[in-house]
């Protein structure tokens, strides 16, 4: 069983990653939330998560841009939750642009947050987990680390940045009981995707269903969207003692978008 473990999950004031966190927390899994947002709204959930499962739940504004901020907020996991067993690095912006005009700060923002923050959050909690032969490392990448689509240049070589940096973690951690795997969704119904629609059918004078079918999943075979329910499910596999020979993986679950 997970419960008594601790859980930092990176990005987890919104989408996948608050589904992962409350799915987690479920289990027992004391977490650390984090990410942007409204302040009462974060103090609601971070609220809601202790009284509803039971467990600690400690929110942690760190700025994933800012390597300082990721090194304390993994210290002040372990200080206040006695260890990280659990790290999901979840944080992620996207930005699409030609990339002649691609903005230079927009590059590095998300190279710093979509896969310099794993590099942090993993140099910092690796020592613990080592020392106490268990952990469980997983990355949120995305069918952009397997494959790519114009005009995401920064987000598609983060990702696919990301799913190498894993496979060097596995290796390192292999003998230690220390897992690291990439969970690699195709496009996920999150408020994200949905606040997008509008703008769309404004901008391409198309319906709703037009919009969702020939733009959104246009390359998901199943024509349906993931959702952060299935993803959470899947942490939750990563995180069992089924999956400790999972390892360097990097698990697609996108409805069969990159079997095409
Ligand atoms: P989301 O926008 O709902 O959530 C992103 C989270 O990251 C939020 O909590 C936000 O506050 C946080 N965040 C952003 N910048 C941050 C920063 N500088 N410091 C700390 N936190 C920061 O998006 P989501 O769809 O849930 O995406 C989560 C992850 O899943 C991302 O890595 C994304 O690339 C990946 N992903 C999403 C989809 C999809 O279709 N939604 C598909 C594939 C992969």
């Amino acid at each position: 069983s997970l419960a008594k473990r601790n859980a930092v999950v990176t990005g987890s004031t919104s989408g996948i990653g608050l589904a992962v966190v409350r799915a987690l927390a479920k289990e027992g899994v004391n977490v650390v939330l984090n990410g942007f947002g409204d302040a009462a709204e974060i103090e609601k959930e971070r609220a809601a998560i202790e009284t509803e499962f039971g467990v600690t739940a400690i929110y942690d504004g760190a700025d994933m841009t800012k390597p300082e901020e990721i090194a304390a907020m993994i210290q002040n996991a372990e200080a206040k939750l006695g260890s990280v067993d659990i790290l999901v690095n979840n944080a992620g912006i996207q930005f699409v642009s030609p990339i002649e005009d691609f903005p230079i700060e927009k590059w590095n923002q998300i190279i710093a947050i979509d896969l310099s923050s794993a590099f942090h959050t993993i140099r910092a909690a690796t020592p613990g987990m080592k020392k106490r032969r268990w952990g469980r490392i997983i990355n949120t990448a995305s069918a952009h680390s397997l494959v790519a689509s114009p005009f995401k240049a920064a987000y598609v070589a983060a990702k696919h940045g990301i799913a190498g940096l894993n496979k060097v973690v596995a290796l390192e951690l292999a003998t230690y009981g220390v897992t690291a795997n990439c969970i690699s969704p195709g496009y996920v119904w999150t408020p994200l995707v949905e606040k997008q629609i509008p703008d769309t059918m404004k901008a391409r004078n198309l319906t709703r269903e037009q919009v969702i079918n020939d733009v959104l999943l246009q390359a998901q075979p199943t024509k349906e969207f993931v959702t952060v329910d299935q993803i959470a499910a899947l942490v939750l596999f990563l995180c069992s003692d089924a999956a400790a020979q999972i390892t360097g993986s990097n698990i697609s679950i996108d409805g069969g978008w990159t079997a095409g």
